[in-house]
């Protein structure tokens, strides 16, 4: 078979790789560079963009380079997981890939659709939601099996493609967290299954980090200490997360209404991940927490809170996004005080405008007198052991690190020779082409 890697090689961002048997064909993942993405529509959530910009701005995977002969055998398209960087780029690219069905897990299908219908898009393709644990055949020569994952967004999974060559399993994004707050739990036994496995795709981004990643529940003691410690406070507290990670809402809703706060949501973003988990029966928001989805609804809410000191808000903008509720509200459409509280439950993710974005944020938060609370997180992506276990797990003939730069690609590479000295660990770059 032959890997064609169409984007997030030697990046972070817009990850897609094709597996070509020859016959037949599957791309998993589809995904956005969310800061290229971000840039055109200087929002958070998913809007519509032409094809034709996305791909001038390198937004999206280049499928423009693909020859029509393959672009014609692929037969499926699937999304490992609901974020953006993952699935975002089906709406816009799908209907380019006319013989392909898309599947995905229900929250990732959810999401996906739930996308299509607020945007006013349709695509040409089938969509189907299949549950982790079953192999299905996507043509006459290749099957697939969603194995599920833990990660920071529910219903994540590993993607094992089945060809007449071997087996490849896509492990992009992933964390081995042992007691999960929401969701199930890693299948290892059926990852065991795979081993020995002919091509292992990992991420990567956290080869350098030492350890094991810390499990979700430990993020949720550090807002308990932080949110519980401020009851019987008359501040206002406004928290910010991931929108799609549901596990974190969660933690956040389930703490402050130990302080008897009331819960409102605001956002776009937030709203879209909420209703879909609430949906699928994945998160049920209690019906006492008022969610606020467009601008005009958040500015009334806003304008009309007289006593913001009994809320506690979760709203989006994590990184200090300009459009965000949280810029806004901290340019003038809140009035903060002096000691009222900002929780960030997420780190900075570690490029330019992010780092300027929240440097920009939390300058003027602080000119306000408002008191920051940082980094109330844990990763959702693996630290070294967890990268070394799934090695050892599968017995891959060939690894490839996924999702980073060269730097990270290179660490776990050495990482793949200290743990497995046999096995080709192999370098890949956006559209050089590998034979397995
Ligand atoms: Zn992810």
């Amino acid at each position: 078979m032959k890997l064609i890697p169409i984007g997030g090689y030697g990046e972070i961002g817009r990850n897609s790789l094709l597996i070509d048997t020859g016959n037949e064909a599957v791309i998993v993942d589809l995904g956005l560079n969310m800061e290229k993405y971000i840039e055109l529509t200087e929002d958070e959530s998913i809007e519509y963009v032409s094809k034709k910009v996305l791909l001038e701005r390198d937004a999206v995977p280049r499928i423009d380079n693909l020859p029509e002969s393959i672009i014609e055998r692929v037969k499926a398209i699937i999304p490992s997981h609901a974020h953006l960087d993952h699935v975002g780029a089906i709406p816009f690219l799908a209907s380019r890939f006319k013989n392909a069905t898309i599947y995905g897990t229900p929250f990732t299908i959810g999401l996906l659709n739930s996308i299509l219908e607020d945007e006013g898009l349709a695509l040409p393709n089938g969509i189907y939601s299949v549950n982790p644990g079953k192999e299905f055949s996507v043509g006459k020569e290749i099957s697939v099996e969603l194995i599920s994952v833990t990660h920071s967004t529910p219903d994540s999974s590993m993607v094992a493609v089945h060809t007449p060559s071997g087996s490849l399993l896509y492990a992009n994004d992933y964390k081995l967290d042992n007691a999960p707050l929401l969701g199930r739990k890693t299948q290892i036994s059926r990852i065991k299954k795979l081993s020995p496995l002919k091509v292992l795709v990992s991420e990567s981004l956290y080869a350098t980090t030492p350890g094991k990643t810390p499990s979700e529940r430990i993020a949720r003691e550090l807002l308990r200490d932080v949110i519980l410690g401020l009851k019987g406070n008359e501040r206002a507290i406004v928290s910010t997360t991931f929108s799609s990670h549901i596990a974190r809402i969660k933690s956040i809703v389930e703490l402050a209404r130990q302080t008897g706060r009331r819960i409102a949501v605001l956002g776009r973003s937030m709203h879209r991940y909420l209703s879909v988990a609430n949906d699928l029966g994945i998160y049920e928001l209690p019906g006492d927490i008022a969610i606020y989805r467009y601008k005009r609804e958040i500015n009334r809410f806003l304008s009309r809170l007289k006593n913001p000191e009994e809320y506690l808000l979760v709203v989006t903008g994590n990184q200090g996004e300009p459009k965000s509720v949280l810029s806004r509200m901290t340019d003038g459409l809140f009035k903060f005080n002096k000691n009222d509280m900002v929780l960030f439950s997420c780190k900075v993710i570690p490029s330019e405008p992010n780092i300027t974005n929240r440097a920009i944020l939390e300058e003027k938060l602080r000119s306000m007198g408002v008191r920051i609370f940082t980094d109330l997180h844990v990763s959702g992506h693996s630290y070294r052991e967890d990268l070394r276990e799934l090695m050892l797990y599968t017995n891959p003939e060939i690894l490839i690190p996924s999702h980073a730069d060269r730097i990270r690609q290179l660490a776990y590479k050495e990482l793949a020779h200290e743990t497995l000295p046999e096995s080709r660990v192999e370098i890949l770059e956006n559209f050089r082409v590998l034979n397995v």
